[in-house]
C-alpha cells in the first residue's frame, strides 16, 4: 500500500462529477459561501467531460417566461405526463422556475445561442427546447466551475463515500484514486453533493466489439451516481424507469431537431405510418394516455419496437423531403457536428446522404438517467415551500443521509432536465448544502484513519490480484484466479439484456425471469472480488464496473417490485402487462441495507401539486 501516496483534503462542500450538474454546484455554492472551500472532484477532465463533453446542438429545457412562451406548472405537466404520470412535481417546478435564469448566464458566458430574426427570442426547436451553436458549451461551463472553486481535482475517480463515525446516517467525505499517479485521496467534507450522471452499458448495447464505445449515452457514465449513495444505504426511487430511446441506427445521432425542427417522420419499410396501427392495442394496454398530446415518448416507443417484431422494419426517418431546402439540410448535417459527429462519419461509411436516402432507425439498449426523459435516481428531499411533508426532510435535494445532496442524473423522480435543468439542480443543492453548513448540521464529524485505510486496501485491490493471478495465465488474458473488467462488464450486460428487459428479449421480462437475474447477479457480485486490473486505467474499469454490478441489483429489484408495465416501450413485465393505475399510481422507493446487502422496497404516494392545488383553489 505504501506504493500508493495519500493525500488528505479538508473542505466543506464537495462536488462529485464536474459535469453540467456538478458545475452549477460549484458555481452556485461559491455565490451562497463565499468563505467556504469548495472542492470539485472529476473523473476524467471538467473541460469536457460528462454527457455534454463533445457539445449540444439545442438546450432542452427553457421556459422562456420572459416572453410568457411557457410557465412551470406548464413543464410540470409535460413531464408528467411523458412519464405517465409518476413524477416529482414538487422537484420538477422548483427546477423549472429557476432554469431560464440558468441559460440566461450561459448566454452572458459567451455561449452561442441562436435567435430569431424576427422576433429576438432564442430560436425555439420545439415548445421546450432552444437552438445553440454548442461546440463550447462544456468548456464555459466548466470556465464558471473553475472560477468558483477552491480547486478543481481532474483525473479522480471518486470510489466510495465517507460516513460519520460519531452521528449515524451523516456523510463525512469521499475517496478515491488519481489514474495517472495511483495516489490516493481522502476528501473530508461537511457535505457532498454527488453529481456523477447516469449509467450507460449495464444493459449489452446493441453497438458491441468494435463499435462498443458508439453507444447514445457517454459510455463513461458507470453508474457511480446511484452505486455510491446506494452503498451508504441512501433511498433511490424509480429504479425500474430506465430509458430507451429512439435513434439513427448504428452512430446513436440524435433525432430532436429532425422531428422537432426539420419536420420529418418515421416509416416502415412499406412506407406506412405504422404508429396509428398500434393504436387500439396500446389503448388496450394503457388505456387513455394513449390519447394524451404530446404521446408519452415510451408510447412512440412501443409502436415502433411492435411494428418491429411484426416484420414491418426496417423503419426509416424520412429525410428526402425536408433535406431538399438547402437551409434544413445544413441544419441536419450541422445538429451532428455539433454533438455527434460520429452519426455523420457512420452515414458516409454506410453511402446514405440523407437528402437521397431515408436513413435508417432503432431503438436503443436501456438506460438509466434521471435528467431525460426518464427519472431513475435518489430518493431527495424537495424545497419547503412546495413539498409535502413525505417529501420534505429539511435541505433541498438532500438524500436520506444527512449532509448527502445530488444533482442532475442522480436525482429520481424529476424527469426533463436537460443539461440546463441539471446545471440549475446543481444549484440547488449547493445553496442548500451551504445552509446546511451554515446552520451548524456538520460540526464534529469524525472520520477516523481506519475508514480511509479500509477503504485504501479495498481500492487497490484489484492491482495486486493481477499481479499475483498473471503467474497463472493459461492463454492470452486468461487466469483462473481473476476475472478482467471487460470480462466481468459483458458477464453483467448479458444478465442485464437477457433477464432484466434489454434488447435480446425486445424489453420483456418477469418475475421469474427478474429473480434468476437476481441470482446471477449476486454470483457476480462475489467474483467480482477477484476483478483483477492490469493497470491504473484497468483499476478504474473495475471499479466502474462495480458500480455498474450495484446500480443494476438496484435496478433489478425495482423492476421486480412493480408488479405492472406502467413504460411499454421502456420494458414490459409480461406477467403484468396492463398499466395498473389501482395498484400503481406511486412511486416506488427501495433501501439497501449496508449491513446485510438486502434491498427493501415501498410504494409512496405520487401527489400530483400542481393541478391539485389549481383544482383546491376552484372549489
Ligand atoms: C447523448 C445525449 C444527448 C443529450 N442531448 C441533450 C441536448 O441536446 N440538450 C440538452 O439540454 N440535454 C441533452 N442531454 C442531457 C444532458 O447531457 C444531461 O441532462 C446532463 O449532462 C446531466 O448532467 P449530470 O451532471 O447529471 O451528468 P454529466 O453531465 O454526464 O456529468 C457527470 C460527471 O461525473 C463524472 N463522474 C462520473 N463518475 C465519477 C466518479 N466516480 N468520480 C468522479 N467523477 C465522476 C463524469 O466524468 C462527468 O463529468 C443529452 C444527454 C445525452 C446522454
Amino acid at each position: 500500500m505504501a506504493a500508493h501516496k495519500t493525500h488528505y483534503e479538508d473542505c466543506d462542500v464537495l462536488v462529485i462529477g464536474g459535469g453540467m450538474a456538478g458545475t452549477g454546484a460549484a458555481f452556485e455554492a461559491r455565490h451562497w459561501g463565499r468563505d467556504l472551500k469548495i472542492i470539485c472532484v472529476e473523473k476524467a477532465n471538467i473541460d469536457r467531460s460528462g454527457a455534454v463533453a463533445q457539445g449540444l446542438y439545442a438546450i432542452n429545457c427553457y421556459m422562456g417566461m420572459q416572453w410568457g412562451e411557457n410557465q412551470p406548472e406548464d413543464h410540470v405537466r409535460y413531464a408528467r405526463n411523458d412519464l405517465m404520470g409518476m413524477v416529482r412535481e414538487d422537484l420538477g417546478y422548483d427546477m423549472a422556475r429557476h432554469v431560464d435564469s440558468t441559460v440566461h448566464m450561459f448566454d452572458e458566458w459567451g455561449l452561442p445561442m441562436m435567435k430569431n430574426e424576427k422576433t429576438g427570442r432564442y430560436l425555439r426547436e420545439g415548445k421546450w427546447q432552444i437552438m445553440i451553436h454548442g461546440e463550447s458549451y462544456k468548456p464555459i461551463v466548466a470556465e464558471a466551475a473553475k472560477k468558483s472553486a477552491d480547486k478543481i481535482y481532474n483525473r479522480i475517480m471518486i470510489t466510495h463515500l465517507l460516513m460519520d463515525e460519531k452521528k449515524e446516517n451523516r456523510i463525512g467525505g469521499a475517496v478515491g484514486f488519481n489514474m495517472r499517479t495511483g495516489d490516493f485521496y481522502v476528501f473530508r467534507a461537511k457535505t457532498v453533493i454527488v453529481a456523477a450522471g447516469g449509467a450507460s452499458h449495464i444493459f449489452k448495447p446493441r453497438a458491441v466489439g468494435e463499435g462498443m464505445g458508439r453507444t447514445w449515452y457517454a459510455p463513461w457514465s458507470n453508474g457511480s451516481a446511484y452505486a455510491l449513495p446506494i452503498a451508504v444505504g441512501a433511498k433511490m426511487t424509480q429504479m425500474e424507469n430506465r430509458i430507451v430511446l429512439c435513434r439513427f441506427k448504428d452512430g446513436y445521432g440524435p433525432v430532436g431537431a429532425y422531428f422537432l425542427h426539420l419536420k420529418t417522420y418515421t416509416q416502415n419499410a412499406n412506407g406506412e405510418n405504422y404508429e396509428k396501427k398500434w393504436y387500439d392495442q396500446t389503448k388496450e394496454l394503457v388505456g387513455e394516455y394513449i390519447d394524451h398530446h404530446p404521446t408519452p415518448t415510451c408510447l412512440r416507443n412501443h409502436a415502433f419496437i411492435q411494428e418491429t417484431i411484426a416484420g414491418g422494419g426496417p423503419i426509416h426517418m424520412v429525410t428526402t423531403e425536408a433535406f431538399q431546402d438547402p437551409h434544413l439540410e445544413t441544419v441536419g448535417w450541422e445538429n451532428f457536428l455539433g454533438m455527434t459527429v460520429g452519426q455523420a462519419v457512420v452515414w458516409a461509411s454506410q453511402n446514405i446522404d440523407p437528402k437521397y436516402t431515408n436513413p435508417e432507425l432503432t431503438t436503443s439498449e436501456p438506460y438509466v438517467m434521471g435528467s431525460h426523459a426518464t427519472c431513475s435516481g435518489a430518493w431527495v428531499s424537495g424545497p419547503e415551500d412546495l413539498s409535502p411533508p413525505e417529501y420534505f426532510w429539511g435541505y433541498n435535494r438532500m438524500l436520506t443521509v444527512d449532509g448527502l445532496f445530488g444533482a442532475g442524473d442522480t436525482v429520481g423522480g424529476s424527469a426533463h432536465k436537460f443539461s440546463s435543468g441539471s446545471f440549475t439542480e446543481g444549484r440547488l443543492a449547493a445553496k442548500a448544502a451551504v445552509k446546511y453548513i451554515k446552520d451548524q448540521k456538520a460540526e464534529d464529524i469524525k472520520i477516523t484513519d481506519k475508514q480511509c485505510n479500509d477503504f485504501k486496501e479495498t481500492i487497490f485491490k484489484p492491482l495486486e490480484i493481477y499481479t499475483v493471478a498473471q503467474n497463472e495465465i493459461t492463454g492470452g488474458t486468461v487466469s483462473p484466479s481473476y476475472i478482467l473488467p471487460i470480462q466481468g462488464l459483458q458477464r453483467l450486460q448479458r444478465i442485464m439484456d437477457e433477464y432484466v428487459g434489454g434488447i435480446a428479449t425486445n424489453y420483456m421480462t418477469n418475475a421469474n425471469m427478474l429473480k434468476r437475474g437476481l441470482e446471477l447477479l449476486a454470483w457476480l457480485e462475489e467474483d467480482l472480488e477477484k476483478v483483477g486490473a492490469e493497470d491504473l486505467h484497468q483499476l478504474m474499469r473495475a471499479w466502474e464496473l462495480k458500480h455498474r454490478a450495484l446500480t443494476s441489483q438496484c435496478v433489478t429489484e425495482h423492476t421486480m417490485f412493480r408488479e405492472e408495465t406502467r413504460w411499454p416501450g421502456y420494458y414490459y413485465r409480461g406477467d403484468h402487462m396492463k398499466l395498473d393505475d389501482d395498484k400503481w399510481h406511486c412511486l416506488t422507493v427501495s433501501r439497501r441495507d449496508p449491513k446485510t446487502g438486502k434491498f427493501s422496497l415501498e410504494k409512496v404516494p405520487v401527489y400530483h401539486i400542481v393541478d391539485e392545488n389549481e383544482k383546491k383553489k376552484a372549489s
